[in-house]
């Protein structure tokens, strides 16, 4: 099945006359068991265990975990809490004191904070760099280091990362590689095929689609998610609640035919901002003036919905849309129905998140310039979108 069919169809249960056509909500914390079906340890847990309590396994999320994992071409997913239980979850499972993890310079805050103060605290060595350059990301590379992980495109500026690049790098030093493809969405790209190890999601985003559930996973080869399930979910305890597992299924559904309206809408965004006098640079994979478009030619079959510009005088710019716009919301997150528009002062987020000094700081202003403007292009009318911009910027 290709992928429209699969977000709708994938490991749907059997036909049995009587039971519901669409999957059922299970709010159940535990289920009946007897006393020679399960022992009391997470080491108990094998692939036959029956269903025994949520934390461990439930119903409505084994039903997300597995269209997940068929959406993305891999053995086996399992579902989080959020997008930052399930980086933080593989990052602790992968990693241990003495070795080094290799990250990408630019990456979602939230992950390069927790790599930066909470695994370097637990004696995990930490290193940034730009994983667009496969030369520099080799010269990286140290002995010791278990895990590369990359994010691509990159929230917020959008540069992209050459996965398959990338995964040739990382095992020829005898690591991993493990991709956050959050913005890519496995209707873009499929870092498994590429030679990813791991997949990592914010479903909180285009999963779910309409803003309104939290939620994480990791996609992998099955011993390797069941051994995570056992520490980053039975253990850390950040299991998704079934509601929101329940409101992501219902979103994946129409995750194929939403993204290929967010490129459309974003790629009319991003050609009316590119021709705007205010605006310094517009970045959008799709657009033939990003830096790194002739790989998102290779590695994207969709340039999905995230745009971000820079314009001089930025941080009365950003005022000025928060008070103006109509349509666009001024607010975080993306991937939702309704479009969002938010600013990232560069200074900020390069002290406070990404702690990057010398070259690589410079390279993200010349990148950025004073700040970022990201937009996620929602499914308005891209008319209404383009007026309501020119308005404010006006
Ligand atoms: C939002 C986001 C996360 C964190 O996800 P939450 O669901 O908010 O915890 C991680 N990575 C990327 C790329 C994101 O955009």
């Amino acid at each position: 099945m290709r992928p429209a069919t699969l977000a709708i169809h994938a490991a749907a249960p059997a036909r049995e006359i009587g039971t519901p056509v669409t999957p059922p909500l299970v709010t159940a914390t535990s289920f009946h068991t007897d006393p020679d079906a399960i022992g009391f340890s997470a080491n108990d847990l094998g692939a036959e265990a029956p269903l025994f309590y949520t934390r461990w396994g439930n119903p409505t999320v084994a039903l997300l975990e597995q269209r997940l994992a068929a959406l993305e071409g891999g053995e086996a997913a399992l579902a989080f809490a959020s997008g930052m239980a399930a980086a933080a979850g593989l990052l602790l499972h992968r990693l241990s004191p003495g070795s080094h993890l290799l990250l990408g310079d630019v990456c979602y805050a939230g992950v390069a904070e927790f790599a930066q103060e909470t695994l370097a605290r637990y004696g995990v060595s930490v290193s940034t760099v730009d994983m667009s350059d496969p030369g520099a990301v080799a010269a990286a590379m140290r002995p010791e280091t278990r895990l590369l992980h990359v994010e691509t495109p990159a929230n917020p500026i959008l540069k992209l990362a050459d996965i398959t690049a990338l995964a040739g790098i990382a095992h020829a030093g005898g690591a991993e590689l493990s991709v956050d493809s959050t913005l890519a969405t496995p209707v873009a790209t499929r870092p498994l095929e590429l030679g990813a190890d791991w997949v990592v999601h914010s479903l909180t985003k285009y999963a779910c689609g309409h803003g309104d559930a939290l939620g994480g996973a990791v996609i992998g080869r099955a011993g390797g998610i069941d051994a995570l399930r056992k520490e980053a979910v039975i253990h850390l305890g950040g299991a998704i609640s079934p509601f929101a597992a329940w409101l992501i299924l219902r979103g994946l559904e129409t995750l194929p035919a939403r993204m290929a309206l967010h490129e459309a809408n974003a790629g009319a965004v991003a050609r009316f901002l590119e021709g705007h006098p205010r605006i310094r640079r517009v970045y959008w994979p799709g657009l033939e003036s990003h830096p790194h478009h002739a790989l998102a030619r290779r590695q994207m079959r969709n340039f999905s919905g995230m745009v971000s510009f820079s314009a001089d005088g930025d941080k009365a710019l950003a005022r000025q849309l928060a008070a103006r716009l109509k349509v666009w919301t001024y607010a975080v997150s993306l991937g939702k129905a309704q479009s969002l528009a938010f600013h990232i002062p560069s200074e900020d987020v390069l002290r406070a998140s990404f702690r990057l000094e010398g070259k690589a700081a410079q390279a993200y202003r010349d990148w950025t310039g004073e700040g970022t403007f990201r937009l996620s292009v929602g499914l308005e009318d891209p008319r209404d979108l383009i007026e309501d911009l020119e308005r404010a910027l006006g």
